[in-house]
């Protein structure tokens, strides 16, 4: 959430496009499986099977996105879920907390916890029954799941001032909450976009081949390539134009984005080639 965009947007953007699919949970890597969820309003999810117990990224929008990703986790282990990673505080990926692991440790970074706090003070939010972090941490964080190491860091601000990454080594997979939106225009909270393409770039540095995107089906390093290939496009014909001194207008009049043409934009929630190009020069210019 932009807080620009203000809560009655946002809690419009919790519910924007539902999605009439199946959700699909997919093994990626030994132990390690990828949740889809069937509505868009809610994100996806990842969970690593331990020999003692389950780590799970992100628990969706509510109690009853919590109960469809448990339900899904059940199908494969009765295992007890001890520890909740949360990649940042959007409630479309924390709100299944306490139905997902009442019991677990739930982990964040610093500034995401300071964010949830905030929010369970809003009247709007506090009917989701949030589980803030027990365990916080400002670089990263490695969790030793039984045979498993898990590698959670905050790559700097991208899509929030405070995203979470969580690398797989041994199953060379990366679970990327809002960075990286599958053939989608990204919704830009307080972050940096010249940033979010340096953690995408630290990405790719890393032997990723499969990458479960915030929301929408299942990603690929090449997908993961050219998420990041249209966010650095379209950082430099923003810089470029503002620095022949064109306004906001002109910068998003005369912006090319062809290539990508199959992105899916969301104008109702600021998730769009202009308004991402609106960000990008706002972030310059202040
Ligand atoms: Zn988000």
């Amino acid at each position: 959430m932009a807080t620009r965009i203000g809560l009655a947007a946002f809690v419009a953007f919790l519910c924007w496009h539902p999605g009439f699919a199946q959700p699909s949970t997919t093994q990626i890597g030994k132990g390690l499986y990828a949740y889809i969820s069937d509505n868009d309003s809610s994100a996806n999810s990842t969970f690593l099977i331990g020999e003692r117990g389950i780590l799970v990224v992100d628990t969706g929008l509510n109690s009853r996105e919590g109960a469809k990703l448990l339900t899904a986790i059940r199908q494969i282990s009765q295992l007890p879920v001890e520890y909740i990673v949360n990649t940042h505080y959007h409630p479309d990926h924390q709100g299944g907390n306490n139905v997902v692991g009442p019991n677990a440790i739930v982990i964040s970074t610093d500034a995401t916890r300071e964010r949830t706090l905030a929010l369970m003070k809003d009247p709007d939010i506090k009917a989701l029954n949030l589980k803030p972090a027990d365990l916080t941490f400002h670089e990263g964080i490695t969790v030793h799941l039984d045979e498993y190491t898990v590698e959670i860091f905050f790559p700097g601000k991208a899509h929030t001032s405070g995203d979470a990454l969580v690398y797989f080594p041994e199953q060379k997979a990366i679970a990327m909450g809002d960075l990286f939106l599958n053939r989608s225009c990204p919704a830009m909270d307080d972050g940096s976009v010249e940033n979010w393409i340096h953690a995408l770039d630290q990405v790719l540095s890393l032997p990723v081949e499969k990458a479960v995107p915030g929301h929408f089906e299942l990603g690929t390093r090449s997908d993961l390539r050219r998420f990041r290939d249209y966010l650095n496009d379209l950082y430099k014909q923003v810089v470029a134009l503002e620095n022949k001194g064109e306004t906001i207008e002109q910068v998003v009049r005369d912006i090319h984005l062809e290539k990508y043409s199959d992105f899916r934009q969301y104008p109702k929630y600021e998730a769009t080639f202009s308004s991402n190009a609106s960000t990008i020069y706002r972030q310059l210019t202040h």
